[in-house]
């Protein structure tokens, strides 16, 4: 197996965790009073939604090993690991608490993400596997999202994009993929 993606993988998933938390929070505290306050979908429905995400994911995972022209585990396990994560932004509500609409799900946290990844993990390749990540979530969701959250909570239908946005992550899949195989050659 190879363990060269092993440590910068997990230390992406965490700092993308990390993050999606740290974004919630500041949406607890940011977001004006009459913003759209949300709460789970009904707990029977979680499962096939996680699974959907999850699976769309790994499909994206084996495209970036196609860019890479070879099997990478750790590629494999990032891009679903992203696009589950995202939901990360829904554990206030599941504790109970009122919270706005799915402030994680904004272009802003993306961009933060993404550039977060390249400084600190310093891997392109993997900021751009993140962003795959992130599209593919968009893609498969729908309802509304604030697509500047934490600095707008106005909300939009983004599902006339979703085949965009799958585009979009498979794009980036393959382009993370391309980005790894430049860089251990
Ligand atoms: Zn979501």
């Amino acid at each position: 197996m190879n363990n060269q993606n092993f440590r910068p993988v997990i230390l992406t998933i965490i700092l993308y965790a990390v993050l999606a938390l740290v974004f919630t929070a500041v949406s607890m505290v940011s977001r004006p009073s009459g913003t759209l306050v949300g709460v789970l979908r009904p707990l029977d429905e979680i499962p096939a939604h996680v699974f959907l995400l999850a699976a769309g994911g790994l499909a994206l995972g084996f495209l970036a090993s196609l860019g890479l022209r070879r099997f990478d585990i750790w590629l494999v396990i990032l891009i679903p690991s992203v696009v589950v994560l995202t939901d990360l932004d829904h554990l206030p509500s599941a504790l109970g608490l009122v919270q706005a609409v799915r402030p994680v799900h904004s272009f802003v946290f993306l961009a933060v993400s993404f550039v977060a990844v390249a400084m600190i993990i310093r891997r392109l390749d993997l900021s751009v596997a993140v962003m795959s990540g992130f599209f593919a979530h968009l893609g498969v969701d729908t309802g509304i999202f604030p697509p500047l959250s934490p600095l707008s909570f106005s909300y939009y239908h983004l599902g006339p994009f979703q085949v965009e946005f799958l585009a979009a992550a498979s794009a980036c899949a393959l382009a993370a993929g391309l980005l790894g195989r430049r860089r251990t050659r």
